[in-house]
């Protein structure tokens, strides 16, 4: 048993609580008890500690573009050429170390689980590797090595878009068909300890409706989570509309994807039907702030969508940066700058997102609040720095959801055990990792 004192806490509901006396057996919190005596030899946490985030939708290889296509202009679709052209140059080995150090960022910024969805799967030109699975394995290594736990989403992806051939680099995304897709994701067995399987239909530029259906069967029949890339951007719709007659949501909905274990990834430009087909499912709608900010994708109708009775999570999707305390207050301030109101989503709504919910999205649902029985990660943040001193604790929720960034987290344990000790990862040199991780992969770009 380890115990731990926080100076000010926020269990993952009501209000923030001083002197929060936690204990830990096996991974998990065994006591929680605000006022209760400190065991001797309890570590003091000073600041607040909340519970871990959960980074809901990655991408890790997109880090090694972060600000390498910002000069350019373009649009979505020109990023994504500089997209496809990075994961042309990507290797088992070059993944596995740049995903390892993303991952090890992401512990930094006080992220415990990440839902990685993953689609390439194959070597260059589409062609297997010996073990078809290879990529994904090397996430989960990657996941393990820095120390959070990974929900291996591993997508579908069989079409260039509605009626459109594969073409270069997607070649590498894509099984031959929906059944393909299962076998190979049946072959990838036991995960082990810190890692989870679920599905992904890309989205339905990639997958078309008859594939889906074939996706979500496998989904609810192992009761596993189910994420799909939905209405990102207005071109996606008017194809599918095209195709289909109908929008991304509703081709979803009829192929039988929604359910309480749905996640649309983003679903920015959606419909009032399309709300109240995620709500009645009780599906969650993932939001990607930083990066629908980056790709200039819009801004979603997010207080709508909650209303409707759907969760809200958060990811970092693209990783134009690794911080989840912008990522919350994102949601709230372009709601802000898109109606002229404030006051849209409450402090603790938006970390329940970022925390409960958003690891119940990714099938972890034990993980995400400070109580007996649920998963141990503790979040430290400090609030002696110079963007957060002088909080008290009635409005150190706020402070933390509106000011705080990555930088000023200070501890982090994931499952009992301590990953993070004064900002300074336990296992890795992460800025090391990640220099000589995006070094080799834009190098290896360039050489194609
Ligand atoms: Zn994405």
């Amino acid at each position: 048993v380890s115990a731990y004192v926080c100076e000010l806490a926020w269990l993952g509901a009501g209000d923030v609580e001083s002197e929060v006396v936690v204990e830990v057996e096996d991974g998990r919190f065994s006591r929680v008890g605000p006022g209760a005596p400190a065991p001797p030899r309890a570590q003091r946490l000073d600041g607040l500690t909340i519970p871990g985030f959960a980074n809901a939708h990655s991408h890790a290889f997109h880090r090694a573009l972060r600000g390498r296509t910002e000069s350019d202009g373009g649009s979505f679709w020109t990023w994504r050429e500089a997209m496809y052209s990075l994961a042309g140059a990507l290797d088992p080995d070059r993944y596995h170390a740049l995903a390892r150090a993303t991952f090890a960022e992401m512990a930094l910024a006080g992220i415990t689980a990440v839902g990685e969805f993953h689609y390439l799967h194959h070597g260059p030109g589409g062609a297997p590797y010996d073990d078809p699975n290879e990529i994904g394995r090397a996430l989960v290594a990657a996941a393990a090595e820095a120390g959070i736990r990974i929900a291996l989403l591993d997508a579908c992806y069989l079409h260039g878009g509605p009626g459109r051939e594969l073409e270069g680099t997607q070649r590498r995304f894509a099984d031959a068909d929906a059944e393909a897709w299962v076998r190979r994701v049946e072959e990838l067995g036991g995960l082990g300890a810190g890692a989870r399987l679920g599905a992904a239909i890309h989205s339905v530029r990639a997958v078309d409706p008859a594939s889906a259906a074939t996706v979500a069967a496998w989904a609810g029949a192992r009761g596993c989570p189910l994420h799909a890339h939905v209405s990102e951007q207005p071109a996606e719709n008017e194809d599918c509309r095209a195709a289909h007659g109908r929008t991304p949501a509703a081709l979803l909905a009829d192929a039988g994807a929604l359910s309480e274990r749905f996640t649309a990834v983003h679903f920015t430009h959606v419909e009032e039907r399309d709300i109240s087909l995620l709500g009645d499912a009780r599906g969650y709608c993932l939001l990607c702030p930083t990066t629908e900010r980056e790709l200039a994708d819009g801004i979603g109708p997010a207080r709508a969508i909650a209303d409707a009775g759907v969760r809200l999570a958060l990811g970092s999707d693209s990783h134009a940066m690794i911080d989840h305390f912008e990522e919350m207050r994102a949601v709230e301030l372009d709601q802000r700058l898109a109606s002229g109101k404030r006051g849209h989503h409450t402090a603790s709504e938006l970390l329940r997102a970022a925390t409960d919910d958003g690891h119940a999205a990714i099938g972890w649902p034990e993980a995400g609040r400070i109580e007996a029985g649920a998963i141990a990660d503790l979040v430290t943040v400090a609030l002696d720095g110079v963007r957060l001193t002088g909080v008290t604790p009635a409005t150190a929720l706020e402070s933390l959801v509106f000011a705080a960034t990555a930088a000023d987290v200070r501890g982090v344990v994931v499952g009992g055990r301590e990953v993070v000790r004064d900002g300074v990862h336990a296992g890795l040199d992460v800025a090391a990792e990640l220099r000589a991780a995006i070094g080799a992969v834009t190098e290896a770009a360039v050489q194609r």
